[in-house]
């Protein structure tokens, strides 16, 4: 649907529009959750879908849903074989997503619903993408948010592309974007990255990002170092630069020391050899070899990863799909 088309859909109807959620253990939340997106939807589109990505919950979230689906055509769902992240269950809600605007959007409800409304009127006047962006992060604790200002910081000054700070994966994306997405082949999903490396034509939108509705959050501290590191590593070789360069610093500083022993050595012999400097410089250095080491494996691990070309996802079951989605096996390129 090209931006003229659009525009000329009238205030309601004209176009299909999907909103993509992955679930992973939220009994607590999801039918809140239906109950405050599903009129919000019905106002704008009366051909609207849910598409609800049951990423390996353990909880009763998925007979929750499989009810839930029963009765409304328009929710879908999408059972994965196991947890798989969040990452990997939203690409598989980009993949069985049909509207002409896909929005994804967290079945916590921290995502506003009421915001909708307003992200397809600025698609609607002709941008690609429409991006929440959060306006203040009152609803993490402190130490989320400084991490995430850190973070924002870091891959701001690394990558290549700038990725916009305090958006999340809440954005409508037309049908075009949800196709350049799918052609990106690589497993390691940093879907904020992807969304920046796209391009597009964007706009913004502010919200205050609220608590959750229900249950807990499920990322740890360590969860979200780990999401840290693949965001930095997937989007960025600086830090695989930056040892040529301290390397080099390194051999200049010693080749200088050299000459300096040498001389001194020349003019007034030979002193005692120092044994504590030399054992803290050597431990000093051994210490910066590993965590260059440490950095190349890094990088090295995501290549082993990607060469591997698995999947990203596993599907168990589908329940409210009207033709049966061909399994997406676009990721399976023969070059
Ligand atoms: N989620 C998921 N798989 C996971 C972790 C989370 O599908 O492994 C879903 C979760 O059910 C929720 C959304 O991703 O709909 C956001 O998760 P959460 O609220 O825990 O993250 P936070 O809002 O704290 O960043
Ligand atoms: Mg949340």
């Amino acid at each position: 649907m090209n931006p003229q088309e659009r525009m000329a859909g009238s205030g309601s109807g004209g176009f299909r529009l999907s909103l993509v959620a992955p679930i992973y253990n939220e009994e607590a939340a999801i039918l809140s959750f239906f109950a405050r997106v599903a009129p919000i939807a019905e106002s704008i589109t009366a051909d609207y879908e849910i598409v609800c990505i049951n990423d390996g919950s353990t909880d009763g979230t998925l007979a929750i849903l499989e009810t839930v689906a029963a009765t409304d055509p328009r929710i879908k769902v999408v059972d994965l074989t196991r947890r798989f992240g969040k990452e990997c269950a939203l690409t598989a809600g980009l993949d069985f997503a049909s509207g002409d605007a896909v929005i994804p959007l967290d079945a916590d409800l921290q995502d506003p619903p009421e915001l909708i409304p307003e992200l397809v009127e600025k698609w609607r006047a002709g941008n690609d993408m429409v991006l929440a962006v959060r306006r203040d992060r009152s609803s993490d604790t402190r130490a989320k948010r400084g991490f995430a200002r850190l973070f924002y910081r870091v891959i701001g000054r690394l990558g290549e592309v700038p990725i916009p700070d305090d958006a999340g994966d809440f954005r409508l994306l037309d049908r075009r974007v949800v196709e350049a997405i799918k052609l990106l082949p690589e497993r390691t999903r940093f879907m904020k990255g992807i969304f920046a490396w796209l391009g597009f034509r964007q706009a913004t939108i502010t919200y205050v990002r609220p608590r959750r509705v229900a249950g807990v959050s499920k990322w740890r501290a360590w969860t979200l170092w780990n999401f840290a590191l693949e965001g930095i590593t997937s989007f960025s070789t600086l830090p695989l630069r930056v040892w040529t360069y301290g390397g080099l610093l390194v051999a200049l500083g010693a080749f200088a020391y050299m000459i300096v022993i040498i001389w001194r050595t020349l003019v007034f012999g030979r002193d005692v050899p120092g044994y504590p400097s030399l054992i803290s410089i050597l431990l000093f250095f051994s210490g910066v070899n590993m965590i260059g080491l440490g950095i190349m494996g890094e990088y090295l691990g995501r290549v082993f990863i990607e060469v591997k070309r698995r999947p990203l996802y596993l599907v168990r079951q589908t329940i409210g799909f009207a033709t049966p989605p061909e399994a997406p096996q676009r990721r399976e390129r023969h070059d």
